[in-house]
């Protein structure tokens, strides 16, 4: 039974927690298979502070054993500090992410909370500190009120409402045919990924987790919607314990610091002034941004 049980409950969790697309089916074997791995070990302890510090020590890792996809990745984010990572497409940003949520095990290294190895914490705990925005969300089938209380389901409804208009979902949402009892997911009603995308931060907003993670949260909304949304994110930041993945710099240029990966390597880090001194791939990728921008102004 409990050999049963393990595959079971994790496919449950892949679908909460996760939410990649159930779709692709060759990705939840492969998530499935090493799933197994992920577990709590009989010492497991809760962590224990709301003040996280993380630390990738290190840290090695491959989806498989054929191909390494990150390479001796060592940075810190302080409790309460920023970093934000950049980086081409493939570079093993959300690679990083997954790993903070211990959605695998690393490789080789350790990820440390408070100095302590994410695989010496339980599983719940741990994922009770953290709030990730992916980069694909995937909602249940059920009401959008409750994919959005999922985030926290003792909240009252005022909290998810303020949740839902923090992350300017509300008045789409007042604009549905049953409001908030409207179902959505794959078979409810279908929302953009721009809007899929503001229900997974009023989620992350209703939570209220000491650790953020947003893995290109922002990508699929419009600029205005951006420019909006991101002053909230910030706000939300402030003084919690923040991993931002970013595809438009100009929303990171206030981090604490700043990663730029490539080929699962950290090529430089430093704060944005530093970075563009600095004058290597950060300084290019700004330029070529500020040009883009310039040219759809
Ligand atoms: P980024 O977020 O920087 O675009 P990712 O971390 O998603 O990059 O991916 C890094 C590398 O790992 C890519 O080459 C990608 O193809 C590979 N990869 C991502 N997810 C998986 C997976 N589940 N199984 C095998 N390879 C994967
Ligand atoms: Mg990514």
């Amino acid at each position: 039974i409990t050999q049963l049980w393990a595959p079971l409950h994790f496919l449950g969790f892949v679908y909460r927690e996760i939410r990649h697309s159930l779709a692709d089916m060759e990705r939840m074997f492969t998530l499935l298979n090493v799933g197994a791995e992920v577990a709590d070990r009989p010492t497991a302890q809760p962590l224990a502070s709301r003040d996280v510090a993380i630390r990738f020590d290190g840290v090695g890792f491959g989806y498989d054993a054929k191909r390494t996809i990150l390479h001796d990745v060592s940075f810190d984010i302080p409790a309460g500090h920023t970093v934000a990572v950049v980086g081409a497409s493939g570079a093993g940003k959300s690679t990083l992410s997954r790993l903070l949520f211990r959605f695998y095990d690393v490789g080789s290294g350790a990820i440390r909370f408070n100095g302590t190895d994410v695989r010496e914490l339980s599983q719940d705990s741990l994922r009770a500190h953290i709030g990730i925005v992916p980069q694909d969300t995937v909602l249940f089938n059920d009401s959008i009120y409750y994919n959005i209380a999922y985030g926290r389901p003792d909240a009252t409804r005022e909290e998810v409402i303020d949740a839902a208009r923090s992350a300017h979902i509300h008045d789409f949402v007042m604009g549905l045919p049953d409001g908030y009892d409207t179902t959505v997911g794959e078979r409810g009603l279908k929302l953009s990924g721009g809007e899929k995308q503001r229900v997974a931060i009023a989620r992350t907003i209703l939570k209220n987790p000491p650790v953020l993670i947003f893995d290109e949260a922002t990508s699929a909304l419009d600029s205005r919607t951006e420019k909006a949304i991101q002053a909230e994110l910030l706000s939300i930041a402030a003084n919690r314990t923040t991993l931002i993945i970013a595809h438009r710099l100009s929303t990171i240029a206030e981090a604490d610091c700043i990663l730029v990966m490539d080929g699962g390597r950290i090529i430089e880090r430093g704060t944005h002034r530093e970075l563009l001194a600095h004058g290597g791939r950060y300084a290019e990728m700004w330029r070529l941004q500020q040009e883009g921008e310039a040219l759809d102004a």
